[in-house]
C-alpha cells in the first residue's frame, strides 16, 4: 500500500508553468515576481508590508533584529514549537524563556504569561519580544496579548508558521494585534516556495528595516542614506545584515500557490471535521474548536489519553508506521533538548508541554488526502489504540 505522509506539498501544471516563465524571465534572483508575491499575500492577509525571505527561520532572526533584540535583551516563546521560534533569539545574543502552554490549544497560555510578566515586571526582567506560535494553525491568544504588551511595553512577533490563511475574531492572522507575524512557505506547510518565508506588518519604518536586514543592510534608496550619492553606482551600507533573499523561482511558485489558498484551506477544514467524527469515540483528545477563530489546519495532532488507551504512545506510532502511515509528533518541547538543557532549562520546567508531548500524534492532513486514505488512517488507529 502506497505510503501516506503526515504532510506534502500541493504542486499543479499552473505552479509548474509560474516557475518555467520565472526562469526564462529577465530575472531570476530577487526581480517582479518577488514584489508581486508580496503584494498578493499582504493584500490576502489584509496588512500593509510584506517582506519575503530566504525561510520563517531568516525571518524570525531579522523579526528580532528589527526590534532590537540584541545582548541583554529578553525573548519569550512556547515551549511547543519548532526549535526556529527560540533558536531566533539565540542568533541575537538575546537570553530566552518559555511560558508553558494551554493543554486546551496547546498555544502560549494566557494564565502563565500573566503570571510570570507580574515576576518579571517585580524584578525587573520583562521581555522585549513576545513569539506566541499558531500551533497547528490555531491563533494563538492575540487580543488578551496586544493588551498585556501594551501595559508592559514588550513587542509580538507572532509564529504564524503553521497558519498561513487562517483567522482570528473575523480578520485574517497578521492583520492587527501582532506587531510582525512571520510566515513559512517550506514544503510541508500550508502553501509553499520549497523553502521560503516572509515577515508581515503594519508597521512602514519597522518593514524598512526588514529590508535591509535581508540584504546585507545596504541601500540604493537616497531618503536612507547618510551622505550625498557620489554617482548612480552608489550604496550605502546602513547596518548589519545578511543575505536572506527569496529568489523569482521561488515568488512564482509562491504566487501560484496563494491562488489556490483558499480551496486548499476549505479542502483541509472538511478533512479536520471529517476526523473529528471518525475519531469521536477513541481514547483521544482532539484539536481544540473554538468559536472566535478559524485554524489553518496546518496539522491535526491528537493526544493520545494514556487513562483511558491501554497501548503507549510509541506503540501507536509504530503500528501506524509500519501500515505505511506517514505519523509525526509535534514538537519535542524546544527547552528538553541538549542545546537548551546546557543553557540551564531542564525537564519538569514546562510541565504542560511535556505532558502534551508525551501523547502528541500528527495524523495525516493535506489537501490532496483521499476520503479512502483517511479511513485507512483512521482504521488502523483504532486498532492500534485497542493493543
Ligand atoms: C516550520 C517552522 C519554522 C521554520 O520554518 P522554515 O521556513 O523551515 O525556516 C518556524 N516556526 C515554526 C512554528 C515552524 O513550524
Amino acid at each position: 500500500m502506497a505510503f501516506i505522509p503526515y504532510s506534502c506539498q500541493n504542486i499543479d501544471d499552473d505552479d509548474v508553468a509560474a516557475v518555467v516563465a520565472a526562469l526564462r524571465s529577465e530575472y531570476v534572483t530577487q526581480g517582479p515576481a518577488v514584489v508581486a508575491f508580496e503584494r498578493a499575500f499582504a493584500a490576502r492577509h489584509a496588512v500593509e508590508h510584506a517582506v519575503a525571505v530566504a525561510n520563517a527561520t531568516a525571518a524570525l532572526h531579522i523579526g528580532c533584529l528589527a526590534f532590537g533584540v540584541g545582548p541583554g535583551s529578553r525573548v519569550w516563546t512556547s515551549p511547543n514549537s519548532f526549535l526556529s521560534s527560540a533558536n531566533c533569539a539565540l542568533f541575537c545574543g538575546a537570553a530566552i524563556d518559555f511560558v508553558d502552554i494551554d493543554p486546551a490549544t496547546r498555544n502560549l497560555s494566557l494564565d502563565a504569561l500573566r503570571i510570570k510578566l507580574e515576576a518579571a515586571a517585580a524584578s525587573g526582567e520583562l521581555p522585549q519580544v513576545l513569539i506566541p506560535v499558531d500551533f497547528a494553525g490555531l491563533p494563538a491568544d492575540l487580543r488578551e496579548m496586544r493588551a498585556l504588551a501594551d501595559r508592559y511595553g514588550f513587542a509580538i512577533l507572532e509564529d504564524a508558521s503553521h497558519a498561513t490563511g487562517a483567522s482570528y475574531l473575523g480578520r485574517p492572522v497578521a492583520s492587527a494585534w501582532a506587531d510582525a507575524t512571520v510566515f513559512s512557505f517550506h514544503a510541508v506547510k500550508i502553501v509553499t516556495t520549497a523553502e521560503g518565508g516572509l515577515v508581515a506588518t503594519r508597521d512602514a519604518a519597522l518593514a524598512q528595516r526588514l529590508r535591509l536586514l535581508r540584504a546585507h543592510g545596504m541601500t540604493r534608496d537616497a531618503s536612507e542614506m547618510d551622505g550625498a550619492s557620489e554617482g548612480p553606482w552608489y550604496y550605502e551600507q546602513q547596518l548589519l545584515g545578511y543575505n536572506y533573499r527569496l529568489t523569482e523561482l521561488q515568488a512564482a511558485l509562491g504566487l501560484s500557490q496563494l491562488r489556490r489558498l483558499d480551496t486548499m484551506h476549505e479542502q483541509r477544514i472538511a478533512l479536520a471535521d471529517r476526523y473529528d467524527r471518525l475519531l469521536a469515540d477513541l481514547p483521544l483528545r482532539l484539536p481544540a474548536r473554538l468559536p472566535d477563530r478559524v485554524s489553518a489546519w496546518h496539522l491535526y495532532a491528537v493526544e493520545i489519553d494514556a487513562a483511558r488507551s491501554p497501548a503507549p504512545r510509541r506503540q501507536v506510532f509504530e503500528a501506524l508506521r509500519a501500515a505505511q502511515i506517514g505519523v509525526n509528533v509535534h514538537y519535542i518541547p524546544i527547552h528538553t533538548q541538549p542545546h537548551y538543557r546546557r543553557l540551564g532549562f531542564a525537564r519538569g520546567d514546562f510541565p504542560a508541554a511535556e505532558n502534551y508531548y508525551a501523547g502528541a500524534l500528527s495524523l495525516p492532513l493535506y489537501p490532496a488526502l483521499s476520503h479512502a486514505q483517511q479511513d485507512r488512517v483512521a482504521a488502523v488507529l483504532r486498532q492500534a489504540l485497542a493493543a
